[in-house]
């Protein structure tokens, strides 16, 4: 593997001639600023930068680095915890110049581009009353999360983003361009709804939109110390709801404004809600929420792109994340009681931890429908470490490790791609279990030498039995 170091001067002049995107590399004055990902903790040095504005500029780019043995990252909305988006001294082929949105209304179907992020779809969709399932906040980029699978307010609804995805335009590894779908390319089309960016790069996603404008959601607190009693009562309420009510559970600090003073620098067990069904039916299904007195309540109608943006202001980049993750199919009494004890002890005002419902829509799939192999589990577990402070990052992560390490005992044993950093192959092969020997037949078939390797990667060789 060579670095862009070693490259001649005329091989990249005559590689920037075949482009309209810019190159940066390590002397130019804003490489500094490129460098950054929204993960503050990530510090990679590329050799050089592709700001690729066009599919064109991503033949040219991924040709380059194939032809040339450069290590080739890929970054759409460089969200990813781990930093994937990165790599030391090879080539970053950027996305953010890749960016349209089409809404077609004959078929409530929504045409992006391979950088776009998710504020920028739900913007152009919500006009028309439509959203297309996706997750939290919406500076993440569709690249990554779609690729990964995607979990949100919609999941139990609608179900995870790959469920709805139609259609991609994929660069290969060997510089070819296809179009997969239902019908063509089935073995890619499969190996994209879950596999990451294991087989080449999409640059433009074709997805199904649902007819959502207005949501009912907010968040409503307990005290901390309700913590075992909140998640025995959240794990048959959540299970037993209709599809239409989704809620993800959370151990937390409230840091401070817009929450009411008396709430701030508390922690406390929260659920968020994003009801999507007949505004007259709410209140009847929320009666047992309200049952179990919340110390705090802030649900209401908002438009969806509000509840898509409602902690958008908390989570600037730029800050330390560390993460850590697993499936859980119950929330037993040891489980719970770990709860109460790592929420007791959050050590910095942003780190949490969420559990994502996988049900409803989401569990309608099979195991070995798409790479997404805990179809069946009932929560999708993140915690993350978060302090705007890099002094503070041994301490976010220390604490992190320790929820994780008393949970994991506890897990399904894999975890949701997305919510993991860079962890080995082991947790790799954990996350698609039954699926991994499928995705590594397709990479040998796309990408037999690994080009597409800064990822949680699929490696193109079978393992000896
Ligand atoms: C604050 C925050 C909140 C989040 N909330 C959620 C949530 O609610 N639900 C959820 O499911 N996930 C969530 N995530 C996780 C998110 O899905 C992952 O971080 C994801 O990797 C981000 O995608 P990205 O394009 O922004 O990242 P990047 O860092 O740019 O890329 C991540 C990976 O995807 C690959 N990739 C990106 N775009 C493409 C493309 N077009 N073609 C090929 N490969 C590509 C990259 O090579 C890399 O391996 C959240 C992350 C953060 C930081």
């Amino acid at each position: 593997m060579k670095t862009i170091n070693e490259l001649e001067s005329t091989i990249i002049e005559a590689f920037q001639g075949k482009l309209r995107g810019k190159i940066v590399m390590p002397e130019d004055a804003n490489y500094k600023d490129t460098c950054k990902v929204y993960n503050g903790m990530i510090n990679k040095h590329p050799g050089m930068f592709v700001m690729c504005v066009d599919v064109a500029d991503v033949i040219a780019a991924v040709n380059f680095g194939r032809e040339n043995e450069l290590l080739v990252a890929v970054r759409g909305g460089g969200h990813n915890g781990g930093g994937l988006g990165l790599c030391d001294k090879g080539l970053v082929i950027d996305l953010s110049g890749i960016k349209f949105i089409r809404v077609d209304t004959s078929n409530n179907t929504v045409r992006v581009g391979g950088g776009n992020l998710w504020g920028e779809v739900d913007h152009a969709t919500h006009p028309f009353g439509l959203a297309v399932p996706a997750g939290i906040i919406s500076t993440t980029g569709v690249g990554g999360l779609t690729l990964g699978g995607g979990v949100g307010h919609l999941s139990r609804k609608y179900g995870l983003t790959i469920d709805n995805l139609l259609e991609a335009d994929m660069v290969l590894a060997d510089g070819s361009f296809v179009t997969v779908n239902a019908n063509q390319h089935k073995d890619l089309f499969w190996a994209i709804r879950g596999g990451g960016g294991n087989f080449g790069i999409v640059t433009s996603f074709n997805f199904q939109a649902h007819p959502v404008s207005t949501v009912i959601g907010g968040p409503t607190l307990w005290p901390i110390e309700k913590t075992e009693e909140m998640m025995e009562w959240y794990h048959d309420f959540i299970n037993n709801a209709p599809d239409d009510l989704n809620g993800f559970i959370a151990t937390m600090i409230i840091p401070g404004a817009p929450f009411p003073e008396h709430l701030h620098n508390k922690q406390f067990c929260g659920i968020v809600w994003c009801y999507t069904g007949d505004s007259n039916d709410f209140d009847e299904l929320f009666e047992p929420v309200r049952t179990k007195k919340p110390l705090f309540e802030h649900v209401g109608e908002m438009p969806y792109p509000a509840i898509q943006t409602l902690f958008d202001g908390l989570m600037p980049p730029g800050m330390q994340w560390y993460w850590r993750a697993d499936f859980f199919n119950e929330l037993g009494e040891e489980v719970r009681a770990q709860h109460l004890k790592f929420g007791s002890n959050i050590p910095t005002p942003l780190s949490q931890m969420h559990l994502y419902p996988i049900s409803g829509e989401a569990s309608s799939v099979g195991n070995e429908d798409t790479p997404w192999a805990y179809r069946d589990a009932k929560y999708a577990g993140v915690i993350v470490g978060v302090d705007p402070n890099p002094e503070n990052a041994t301490k976010i992560t220390d604490w992190c490790k320790s929820y994780w390490e008393a949970l994991h005992p506890y897990s399904s044993g894999g975890a949701y791609s997305n919510f993991m950093m860079d962890e080995g192959q082991d947790r790799v092969k954990a996350s698609y279990k039954h699926n991994y020997n499928r995705l590594v037949d397709i990479k040998q078939k796309y990408d037999p030498n690994n080009l597409f390797k800064v990822n949680q990667n699929i490696k193109p060789v079978k393992e000896l039995v």
